[in-house]
């Protein structure tokens, strides 16, 4: 397959600043340290890890939303780092985002009429108000809701109709790529199975590629292909979605699915499952710990942990891992 995406070592630092008048900088918070993953044309790709690991900034530097400190985001081959505003124009129309909040990134006030079609009429897209009308029933259509709900406000639907409103602006533009940051984790469970089945259809029928970042193993396990793991803002493990729930190789990722409910496991490896606690608090990226950043919480720690950084070296079948216990 088509690889639609690639990040190359990507840094994102924020600088941390002391005194009022005369700011110096004391620090940086390393909130995505070296990160490296690709896409692929018509693939998901999850990417979870606890809040704090760097993913949803990850998606505000793939949708070219932040300036990154350094390394390369390369969008059909071409890096988004270097665009100018022609390309960020482009760029736009081509890869869309559906935030983690129905409430908090609609507004309101708004119909949902104007809502979808706003990015229409900021591209020039509708050449007339019959045109526009007509597209903003089908992208209702598309995502099972009714054409005549166009003239209500987003106030007056339920959280996972408003996702799925959400949805049908990030399509108006006819994207390639959708990042999705959370999209469902603001749902009931029963309605988060639905929003990831139009998700499904979607990409289906439109050949749509998906980066879905979620913390919730069990969520990302329902869509991706593939799934890479992070931990304090790098990326600790990748693998496809059958090789990592049946075989995770890192003591993060092992920890972090014998925590998912049984129900979202295979049975046979349920019969194999034991808690496995994390110790502690993910560490602040302030302030991140020496060798491997994980060494803090991992049972299996030795002492060369603490001082050597683990690579990331590859396995069999695209499998991926950074821990010293696999060389
Ligand atoms: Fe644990 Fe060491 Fe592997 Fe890090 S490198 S995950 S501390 S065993």
């Amino acid at each position: 397959m088509e690889e639609v995406l690639r990040v190359e070592d990507l840094q994102v630092h924020f600088p941390v600043t002391k005194g009022v008048l005369f700011k110096r900088q004391v620090g940086s918070v390393k909130a995505v340290d070296g990160v490296s993953f690709s896409v692929k044309r018509g693939e998901t790709l999850g990417v979870v890890g606890e809040s704090g690991c760097g993913k949803s900034t990850t998606g505000l530097a793939l949708m070219n939303m932040l300036n990154a400190t350094s390394g390369r985001i390369l969008f059909e081959g071409e890096d988004i780092r270097g665009f100018n505003r022609a390309q960020v124009g482009r760029f736009r129309r081509r890869v869309q985002m559906v935030y983690q909040d129905p409430y908090g990134s609609l507004n309101p006030r708004m119909k949902v009429k104007s809502i979808i079609g706003e990015p229409l009429e900021v591209h020039g897209l509708a050449k007339d108000k019959a045109a526009y009308d007509r597209r903003i029933s089908e992208l209702l259509r598309m995502v099972g809701l009714l054409p005549d709900m166009a003239d209500r406000y987003a106030h007056e639907f339920s959280g996972g109709q408003r996702q799925r409103i959400g949805i049908a602006r990030a399509l108006a533009l006819e994207p390639s790529v959708i990042v999705c940051d959370e999209p469902v984790s603001a749902l009931d469970v029963s309605i988060q199975a639905q929003v990831i089945n139009i998700f499904k259809d979607l990409q289906a029928r439109l050949g749509l590629t998906y980066v879905f970042i979620s913390h919730d193993l069990a969520v990302v396990r329902h869509i991706s292909d593939r799934i890479v793991v992070m931990y304090l803002g790098r990326v600790i493990e990748i693998a496809s979605r059958e090789e990592l729930y049946r075989n995770p190789k890192h003591p993060y990722t092992q920890a972090l699915l014998s925590a998912v409910p049984e129900a979202d496991v295979d049975v046979d490896v349920e019969h194999e499952r034991t808690r496995i606690a994390l110790k502690g608090e993910i560490p602040s990226p302030l302030n991140i710990p020496s060798g491997c950043r994980f060494h803090t919480r991992c049972s299996m720690a030795m002492e060369k942990c603490r001082s050597a950084e683990p690579a990331m070296v590859q396995a069999k079948n695209g499998h991926a891992v950074a821990c010293h216990l696999h060389p």
